[in-house]
């Protein structure tokens, strides 16, 4: 990390990480920055994403930065790509683990009140991506990667059909690279080295999809919608890619596309495995999938196409894949 910041002159920086960060992980880091003359003039442990503590934390950082870092979970990055984005300071994004999209996307999600929020950010300066430390952890967050990589299928979808029914314009070069980058993973989705480089760049290029357009369009269409809603519905709300996994399959029924490859690739990762042991309720899926059009005003997706609770509880009650997913 040390000779990234250094190469690019940032010589004083302000560091937010994980609270439950591997202590070695943390020593490594500071003694590749000492290494370097690098000067760390705060290091915070983030124990929370709530708006006005990360505003908060934005008050009490040194004026005379020259970077924000960000190292751990996903919960540390957004605090600390937010704080970069308010203190207009370049942001290196140092994920430790591949649980979603966040660690490079121009978003941060933030919770205001109980309910979690995507606020505007900017997109990171860089991202230092170690796959062995990526590898280390828990498989659930890499089954949560997983699920949120695919979700690129029924995003880009509903944004095709954003663009036939209401002119939503489409970004073909973001659509594209979204597109591909899921190809790119599903080609080998293992989990070893080289499988953390494919959906670590597979997540990557989705993020920078997002800026090169100016919209989540090309990273998150309807499956987005119902997990969004689930947060607010659930009395258990799960991780991001657990929850846009199945719900990027139950709307590729809808879409009638791409369920095959889907069912597919969750298969071969151990995905279904993962979520039947720790199933979903279906009555609170009813209830988020009723909320999710109503979510974001003028979002057109397959769910604004037509009524589609009823081909949704019939899918989860009758769907092989989906029944093992719920309780
Ligand atoms: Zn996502």
């Amino acid at each position: 990390m040390g000779i990234y910041a250094e190469r690019n002159e940032f010589m004083r920086v302000v560091l937010y990480f994980s609270l439950d960060l591997d202590h070695g992980l943390m020593a490594r880091l500071i003694a590749s920055f000492r290494s370097r003359n690098i000067q760390i003039l705060q290091q915070t442990p983030v124990e929370s994403i709530g708006f006005e503590r990360a505003t908060e934390l934005f008050r009490q950082s040194p004026r005379n930065a020259d970077a924000v870092i960000g190292f751990g979970g996903g919960k540390a990055l957004d605090v600390a790509k937010y704080i970069a984005f308010l203190s207009r300071l370049p942001y290196l994004s140092m994920p430790t683990s591949l649980s979603n999209d966040g660690f490079c996307s121009p978003q941060s999600s933030l919770t205001i009140g109980d309910r979690r929020h995507p606020l505007p950010s900017a997109m990171p300066f860089g991202v230092i991506l170690d796959t062995a430390v990526c590898l280390n952890a828990p498989e659930i967050l890499w089954h949560s990667g997983v699920g949120d990589l695919v979700s690129k299928f029924t995003a880009v979808t509903d944004w095709k059909m954003a663009f036939h029914a209401m002119g939503t314009p489409v970004d073909d070069f973001a659509a594209l690279l979204s597109d591909a980058s899921v190809y790119q993973f599903l080609a080998r989705p293992t989990r070893d080295l080289e499988g953390m480089r494919l959906l670590g760049t597979a997540l990557l290029l989705n993020g920078i999809s997002m800026s090169i357009c100016g919209s989540s369009r090309p990273a998150s269409g309807s499956e987005h919608l119902i997990s969004h809603a689930l947060d607010s519905v659930s009395k258990r709300p799960r991780l991001h890619g657990l929850q846009v996994g199945v719900a990027t399959y139950l709307i590729s029924l809808l879409q009638g596309q791409n369920s095959r490859r889907i069912a597919g690739l969750f298969d071969a990762t151990g995905f279904w495995r993962a979520i039947a042991s720790d199933p979903f309720d279906r009555a609170e899926w009813l209830e988020a999938a009723r909320l999710a059009p109503s979510i974001k005003a003028e979002f057109y997706t397959v769910l604004s196409s037509r009524d589609c609770l009823p081909e949704i509880e019939s899918a989860l009650h009758s769907d092989s894949n989906l029944q093992r997913c719920f309780r």
